[in-house]
């Protein structure tokens, strides 16, 4: 049970809406299939991934060095076999022997085929991802049900206050019950006024919204966000400085007071390490997003997990980035705090399959075999063209 082929295509994201950096109209996402030798009903089972959102394909340094190394290692390193499959040694082979450093320049890619290597897996086991994780990294305990927030409230070319709370009202009317919006892209009063105003949307409950900043507040600007949304209560605030501006994190954490979030622009272990050894991050207060895909994938993700049990971090306070079923499978499997989603944000991209409702805030996984791609038709559609 090995792989024979791995193919990869670009794809445009449909982005019309910006954050407090830019709007990435021309984003794309690599779809990656893993082509495998095992047939069922006379077809190859084939493994599916994307890179996650908000980082662009990534297909050149997969077939330079990744599927090559994937495609010549030997067949017990890598096999798809289910009871021998080691997700280590899938990693290590893509990865071993290259200079430390520079991670994003291959985490994305090496992410993205490694998840699909797990969807193929899971295919051959006819068993889920999320359980094929929780059988290697937890004993096999897995989350039936995964708290899923719902990410939106990006800036729109014309859109005031009451079309942000139109919009957050459809999330509501949807089953979300824990709201994020952008911050961070319009003077500070207006943006405390969009925020104040969904919080009154929500009953007065402000541990039902989060704000993301996207890195994209600036020095002179971040101490006054720490003093206009510190004493809000807010879920979390997001990104309130650059990825790796340590510094700069810490002093927002130290002036901010309450929760705050960030991570998802993170590509290695040791980046997420520094994170919490000098960004003034509390364990059981603030919150770390690393995006699966985009950090190597599942193997890391489990390795981040045991790395941040020694900072005294609980998985529960990993929320990972990008909202699909890349993300309900590792934090129902890993046992992470909650996932996200954006309804539309990123096209077919976002969301979880099409039969799957949020209930209470509350997603309930499913029978599916692999990730459960197959239960996205669109997404499924686009993923099949790149592999027939
Ligand atoms: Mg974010």
């Amino acid at each position: 049970m090995r792989i024979v082929e791995i193919r990869e295509k670009a794809i445009r994201q449909k982005r019309t809406v910006r954050n407090a950096v830019g709007n990435f109209s021309d984003l794309t996402t690599s779809i990656v299939a893993v082509i495998t030798d095992v047939v069922r009903n006379g077809r190859p089972v084939i493994g599916y991934a994307f890179n996650s959102v908000g980082r662009h394909a990534c297909g050149l340094p997969m077939r330079e060095r990744f599927i090559p190394r994937l495609l010549e290692a030997p067949e017990e390193d890598v096999t798809l076999d289910p009871k021998a499959f080691d997700p280590e040694k899938v990693l290590e082979t893509m990865i071993g022997g290259e200079k430390m450093g520079g991670d994003a320049e291959r985490s994305i890619p090496v992410g993205a085929i490694e998840c699909a290597v797990w969807d193929a897996v899971g295919k051959i086991a006819d068993e889920p991802v999320y359980k094929l994780i929780a059988d290697h990294y937890r004993g096999g305990e897995y989350d039936k049900k995964v708290f899923c927030y719902i990410g939106g409230g990006w800036y729109t070319r014309d859109g005031g206050i009451p079309e942000l709370i139109a919009e957050m009202q459809s999330h509501l009317d949807t089953g979300y019950t824990l709201l994020k919006t952008k911050v961070g892209g319009l003077p500070i009063d207006q943006d405390k006024a969009r925020v104040e105003a969904i919080i009154e949307l929500v009953g007065g409950d402000a541990s039902r919204v989060a704000v993301d900043a996207n890195g994209g507040i600036g020095d002179d600007r971040r101490p006054g966000y720490a003093e206009a949304f510190g004493p809000l209560g807010l879920r979390w605030f997001e990104e309130p400085a650059h990825p790796i501006d340590f510094y700069a994190n810490a002093q927002f954490v130290a002036a901010y007071k309450s929760p705050v979030a960030t991570g998802e622009n993170l590509f290695s272990i040791q980046d997420v390490r520094n994170l919490l050894r000098y960004g003034g991050m509390r364990p059981g207060v603030d919150v770390l997003q690393t995006d699966i895909p985009q950090c190597y994938g599942i193997a890391m993700a489990a390795r981040i997990q045991k790395m941040i049990g020694e900072f005294g971090w609980s998985s529960r306070s990993v929320v990972p980035h990008g909202g699909h079923m890349l993300s309900l499978n590792a934090a129902a499997g890993l046992g992470l705090g909650m996932c996200e989603a954006y309804r539309g944000g990123f096209g077919p991209f976002s969301g979880y399959a099409d039969d799957l409702k949020v209930e209470d805030g509350w997603l309930t996984v499913g029978d599916w075999a692999g990730m459960g791609f197959e239960r996205q038709n669109v997404l499924y559609g686009m993923m099949k063209e790149v592999a027939e």
